[in-house]
């Protein structure tokens, strides 16, 4: 008889569900986690979950549908995403929230909101950000009858005749009908960034993880052991950064002018970081420059939506007046007095800038953002010497997605599309679930709970018809 009949491997948001799941399914459950409590990098997160059709959505009297979010998440990856795993991650979303609701999490109806590129609001917010959905889930495990076993790492995986049936620690095995990965993301292993994810390790010292330090990509070693596939080559999330400082940045002022090295515009500068991570990629060298004047760095002040995060420490606001005069000296933040000058120092094509500040000019005084449609409310002019530059990078490592190949019952795979027995991921650990395009805001803690969910009844069944 195995000692368990699952043993979920990482306790973060997908491996606590898993471990729930399991647990409520009848099986007896071991949740091993490498750090000394729960929570991973979901009880980091800022507790946005994107989901369709739930009571949240009603009581703001939005009407949504589930076949909406998965005809917007296949038109945003542009098909190149499992649509097999993206159909079960939008249907069952919504039941995945009220799930968490169930329990006491709190996603307040007047925190729901947009949070990709779409025009229904789909981003529940947890009151109390990731840290409570961690909590909550940590409570629910500790509710029920499941050997928690902190600080300890799985490195290996036990495999006989092609299955899984438990894990080793140190020289010991503990055995179990099914093992659920569930060992979230890679961000803080350079050398996987390196082989999984070049776009952020191209950033070299620039890139920055801020994540779990736990998360090192071990559910990929361990899945590889066993012959799986790993899928969804060179995806994951970046956040763009002045890189002034390795402190997690929300939010971008919209009287920046972004322009690439073709000195132009590009993108409407307060695009939802969704997507602003790949249009600056995708511009020449893989970088921007954010252009502003004198009178604006003068008056640029701590934004009042992000004030109580600032003084919490929790966010870092590069964009006041004494941080920039402050990166100014550091030569981070360039200062000409004129833009020919300026154009020459940051490289871009010469005699571009001063003709698209003119135009963007133009536009403040005639009141329409005729190039990206930009609220009008938001821009500056950019006229009064010295002007400024600084380069914008798409360097914060915000998550991984690159991973495990799974099927709709998080199965795990190998590459010749066979189910590895006994062997099931779950969250940040698999591939081909989230796109080359987060959808927004919420993409990831959905699909950890939701294919943490699955991953924990589907193992329990396989274990326990297992024997
Ligand atoms: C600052 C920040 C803000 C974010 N905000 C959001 C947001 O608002 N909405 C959203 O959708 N996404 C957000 N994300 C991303 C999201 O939080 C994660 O992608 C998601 O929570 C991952 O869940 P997971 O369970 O797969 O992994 P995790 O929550 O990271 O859990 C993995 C667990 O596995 C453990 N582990 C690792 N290796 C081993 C091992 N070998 N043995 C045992 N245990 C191991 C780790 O210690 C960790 O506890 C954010 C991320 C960050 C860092």
């Amino acid at each position: 008889m195995h000692a368990y009949d699952v043993i979920v491997v990482g306790g973060g948001g997908a491996g606590m569900a898993a471990a729930i799941e399991a647990a409520d399914a009848g099986a007896r459950v071991a949740l091993l986690e490498a750090d000394t409590r729960l929570g991973g990098s979901t009880s980091l997160s800022g507790g946005v979950y994107y989901a369709a059709d739930t009571s949240v959505q009603r009581a703001r009297g939005i009407s949504d549908t589930a076949e909406a979010m998965f005809q917007y998440y296949m038109t945003l990856n542009q098909y190149r995403v499992n649509a097999a795993l993206a159909r079960t991650l939008c249907t069952q979303a919504g039941p995945g929230l009220e799930w968490l609701v169930g329990m006491g999490v709190q996603f307040p109806p007047d925190l729901l909101y947009a949070s990709g590129v779409e025009n229904v609001p789909r981003g529940h917010a947890a009151a109390g950000q990731g840290a409570e959905i961690a909590e909550v889930l940590d409570r629910e495990v500790s509710r029920r009858d499941i050997d928690v076993v902190l600080a300890t790492r799985v490195t290996s995986l036990e495999v006989s005749g092609g299955a899984v049936c438990g894990v080793r620690l140190d020289d010991e095995v503990v055995n179990a009908g099914a093992v659920v990965i569930a060992t979230g993301g890679f961000g803080a292993n350079p050398y996987l960034l390196h082989r999984y994810y070049p776009e952020a390790a191209q950033q070299d010292d620039k890139a920055w993880y801020i994540g779990s330090t736990h998360c090192i990509g071990d559910g990929l070693m361990l899945g590889e052991q066993a012959g799986a596939e790993i899928v969804g080559h060179n995806r994951g999330l970046l956040l763009t950064t002045p890189n002034f400082r390795k402190e997690l940045e929300v939010y971008v002022p919209g009287w920046l002018m972004y322009v690439n090295r073709e000195g132009r515009r590009f993108v409407n500068e307060t695009a939802e970081y969704a997507v602003m991570s790949g249009v600056v990629q995708g511009q020449t060298g893989g970088s921007c420059f954010a252009v502003f004047d004198h009178e604006a760095l003068e008056a640029a002040e701590p934004d009042p939506r992000y004030a109580d995060a600032f003084a919490a420490g929790a966010i870092s606001l590069n964009w006041v007046r004494d941080e920039l005069l402050a990166q100014v000296k550091s030569g981070k933040v360039l200062r000409a007095d004129s833009l020919d000058v300026l154009e020459r120092e940051c490289g871009i094509r010469p005699g571009s800038l001063r003709a698209t500040v003119a135009e963007y000019n133009r536009d403040v005084q005639n009141g329409a953002d005729r190039a990206f449609f930009k609220p009008h409310d938001q821009m500056r002019l950019v006229t009064t010497a010295p002007f400024y530059a600084v380069e914008i990078f798409p360097a914060i490592v915000c998550l991984t997605s690159t991973g495990l190949r799974i099927d709709t019952s998080a199965r795990v795979h190998n590459a010749a599309n066979e189910i590895i027995p006994g062997l099931f991921a779950a969250g940040e650990t698999t591939g081909d679930v989230l796109g080359e395009r987060y959808i927004g805001g919420g993409n990831s803690i959905a699909n950890a709970v939701v294919f943490g969910r699955i991953a924990g009844a589907q193992s329990a069944s396989f274990s326990l018809a297992r024997g």
